[in-house]
């Protein structure tokens, strides 16, 4: 047995992974080629379970998702229809994710949300697209993973219309303080991707050094985003490197890279127990 697949194991033998990445994109097509790589490569770099959001407005998508987590158990699958593509939301989308949801296939309805800059669905097929999955996914008992681009105060005052209280996940966190609170206070984990790692991102660390540490974690948001040293024009991130964005969290709260990576992982687990520990971490 080589030294990768030993990781993978000693996860099934009811330990924790030593990090997380709480947002990854496998099912990119940038991940045709090695896509399972991907996944050993991060397991070799201690990142023990990755959750991939799946885009329903894509057939290829849950699949490739699903290829990974028959190989690996601690590939978890989420999915929804993102705001990007919130015009095209359908009836066939929502009973796409009763079916994922109802055999076990999905643990949380995501990514869905708002994104004010790109635009690429108008604001109010946005809106609705994201009350109509955050129904669903309140009536299916499951949490939700929530992307927010200038649009903190109308995520936080849909989740109260659709009194939505399962929780989740505020993902590739960019929003202000106010945000990342009030919706920390909805029962809301705040993950930062390797944007936290960037020269210019002096506001988000300024956010980041004060939230509670029970509510942090780290993603990647592969194939988009790579973190210090490895951004660069036009290179692809992975899952592996969520040990950068990371370390640079540790140095932000002054613990130790072990310390942060067991907290957010704790912190994972708290919302998606992993089955041979117990759920606990
Ligand atoms: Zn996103
Ligand atoms: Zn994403």
């Amino acid at each position: 047995m080589n030294k990768r697949s030993e990781i993978g194991d000693t996860y099934r033998d009811g330990t924790c992974p030593r990090l997380v990445d709480s947002h990854a994109h496998l099912d990119a097509p940038e991940f045709d080629a090695d896509r399972a790589d991907a996944v050993r490569r991060a397991f070799a770099a201690g990142v023990g379970a990755i959750l991939c959001p799946a885009d329903l407005t894509r057939a290829a998508s849950f699949a490739a998702i699903a290829g990974l987590m028959t190989e690996f158990p601690t590939v978890l699958a989420a999915a929804g229809v993102h705001a990007h593509q919130a015009k095209d939301l359908t009836e066939a989308h929502l009973r796409g994710l009763r079916e994922l949801a109802g055999s076990g296939a999905i643990r949380a309805v995501g990514e869905i949300g708002l994104d004010y800059h790109y635009d690429f669905s108008s604001p109010e097929a946005q809106r609705d697209a994201f009350r109509r999955q955050l129904a669903l996914a309140e009536e299916l008992e499951l949490p939700v993973i929530v992307h927010s681009r200038l649009a903190g105060a109308d995520i936080v005052a849909a989740v109260d219309a659709e009194r939505f209280d399962r929780g989740g996940i505020l993902h590739c966190f960019t929003e202000d303080r106010a945000t990342a609170e009030a919706m920390i206070a909805r029962g809301f984990l705040v993950s930062f991707s390797g944007i936290l790692t960037f020269p210019k991102a002096g506001a988000l660390r300024d956010v980041a050094a004060v939230l509670p540490l029970d509510s942090l974690l780290v993603e990647t948001d592969s194939p988009y985003l790579a973190p210090v040293p490895y951004r660069g024009a036009g290179r692809r991130n992975e899952p592996a490197f969520v040990v950068e964005t990371a370390r640079v969290l540790a140095g932000i709260r002054g613990l130790a890279p072990e310390e942060m990576a067991g907290a957010t992982t704790r912190n994972f687990a708290r919302l998606f127990p992993f089955e041979k520990t117990g759920g606990r971490c």
